[in-house]
């Protein structure tokens, strides 16, 4: 089976192919360079759904698309879908330097926050979407060399350390975005 990717995010198509081609035997995964859609939808439903359906149309082909941030409870739930572009630049960098300067004075029992991860599946037969979050906390300060965006500042609960800090393999096998994809592998093979 051929399932088209919707990203150049060269991190997601990485993680996605680690975390589905196992799963989903015979499953062959298709980068996408087509046209970008405008992301002006106002959940990550509505935006991986915009990406998906873009995909679609312009390959033809069963198309995925996610999308996928982090929110912090007491900025009640921002960045949201503004994770990709909180500090106005795409720049991961700068995203955490502001994330952790406007939590400065909130104490560790106030940083909840959650990874969120929207899939949507557009094809010839139809459109359906899976989502998975993460719970944790944001860190004081950054740690670990692994993962993207805000893994060095995101400690997953359960944990003492980022998801910066986590092995990718062991990223994967609890992460939003691992979740929301078993959901569908499980679609794509039902048991
Ligand atoms: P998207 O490409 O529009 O879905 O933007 C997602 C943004 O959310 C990324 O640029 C990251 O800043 C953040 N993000 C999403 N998933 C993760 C993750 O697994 N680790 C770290 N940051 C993430």
């Amino acid at each position: 089976m051929e399932l088209v990717l919707a990203t150049h995010n060269a991190h997601k198509v990485k993680e996605v192919a680690a975390i589905l081609e196992p799963i989903v035997a015979g499953l062959s995964m298709l980068g996408y360079d087509g046209p970008e859609p405008i992301e002006d939808g106002t959940s990550f439903l509505e935006n991986s759904l915009i990406k998906a359906r873009a995909a679609f149309a312009h390959t033809g082909k069963a198309s995925i698309a996610d999308d996928s941030g982090i929110a912090v409870d007491i900025l009640g739930g921002s960045p949201g879908i503004f994770s990709a572009r909180w500090s106005g630049s795409k720049d991961d960098a700068q995203n955490r330097k502001l994330l952790l300067a406007q939590l400065t004075d909130v104490p560790e029992g106030n940083r909840q926050a959650s990874f969120i991860c929207t899939i949507s599946m557009v094809s010839d037969a139809g459109e359906t979407s899976f989502t998975g979050v993460w719970p944790g906390r944001i860190a004081f300060a950054e740690s670990g060399e692994f993962g993207f965006g805000y893994d060095p500042i995101f400690i997953p609960e359960g944990f003492e350390v980022s998801s910066g800090e986590l092995e990718p393999m062991v990223k994967n096998s609890m992460s939003h975005r691992s979740m929301a994809l078993s959901q569908l592998a499980s679609f794509l093979r039902p048991q």
